[in-house]
């Protein structure tokens, strides 16, 4: 009933010629998936190339981050207008290494998803908990926070366009990912503050995706849980054949 969701953050690698390059083999590895979305999220400088190169392709075109302005004297940063220009029609927002190094806040990335749904993009919005978060047992209060901050707000109708990304952030990067169960609770936890915020067919539909050092070998077992419908995936989503595993899992 939820179409899987698998996209690939791209995080700073990749120029913009070696984007085109890989999707392109991308391109022909996917062209018969079909049931299915299948994202990429180049850096924002090759969002352009990689959008026209895919014009005629079932793969889809986004972005790691957008402001909360359509423009204004913010230096460094690109709107949401202005990745739409580009061929991006979906942006990330809150990834924990915006989090972590930019100094992203529930409140920002708030402010972000409204001025992303107000261009017509659609959101993944990110969430997740510490290490010593998860060890202390506190997971859920982390996640409930993060998620009140981040939907203030946000309309039952903008729910259609948004995502929602559990990625704890001890697994990003770090080779370990959370088991199907753990990751199961987690996201049985996201769709039922779902539930309560708004409703359960809202909730039910809504699409939530793990992410996480999810690779070829472990998305399998981690797809095959009720409530992971995606995966949103950094390092294996870099090289064409890992990807194509992980697509076609
Ligand atoms: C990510 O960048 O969102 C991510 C989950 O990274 P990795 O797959 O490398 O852990």
């Amino acid at each position: 009933m939820r179409k899987p969701v698998i996209a690939g953050n791209w995080k700073m690698y990749k120029s913009p010629k070696e984007a085109v390059a890989f999707v392109r083999e991308l391109d022909a590895k996917l062209k018969d998936v079909k049931d299915r979305e299948v994202l990429v999220c180049p850096p924002a400088l090759a969002i352009p190339s990689v959008a026209e190169a895919l014009s005629f392709s079932n793969i889809q075109v986004g972005a790691q981050d957008a402001h909360w302005e359509n423009e204004g004297a913010y230096t460094g940063n690109l709107s949401p207008a202005m990745l739409k220009a580009a061929g991006a029609k979906t942006i990330i927002l809150g990834h924990s290494e915006k989090r972590q190094y930019d100094a992203e806040t529930d409140e920002r990335i708030n402010r972000k998803l409204k001025n992303v749904l107000k261009n017509g993009l659609r959101a993944i919005v990110c969430v997740g908990e510490t290490l010593k978060e998860r060890e202390t047992g506190v997971t859920e209060g982390v996640i409930e926070t993060q998620l009140k901050g981040c939907f203030s707000g946000i309309g039952l109708g903008d729910l259609a366009s948004i995502i929602v990304a559990y990625e704890p952030v001890w697994a990003i990067g770090t080779g370990k990912n959370a088991t199907p169960e753990q990751a199961n609770e987690v996201h049985a936890f996201i769709r039922k503050w779902f539930a309560t915020r708004y409703n359960q067919e809202a909730a039910t539909a809504l699409r939530i995706q793990y992410g996480g050092s999810v690779k070829p070998e472990n998305i399998k077992q981690l797809m095959a849980q009720p409530e992971i419908d995606g995966a949103l995936v950094g390092g294996a989503s870099l090289k064409a054949d890992s990807f194509e595993a992980l697509v076609r899992f």
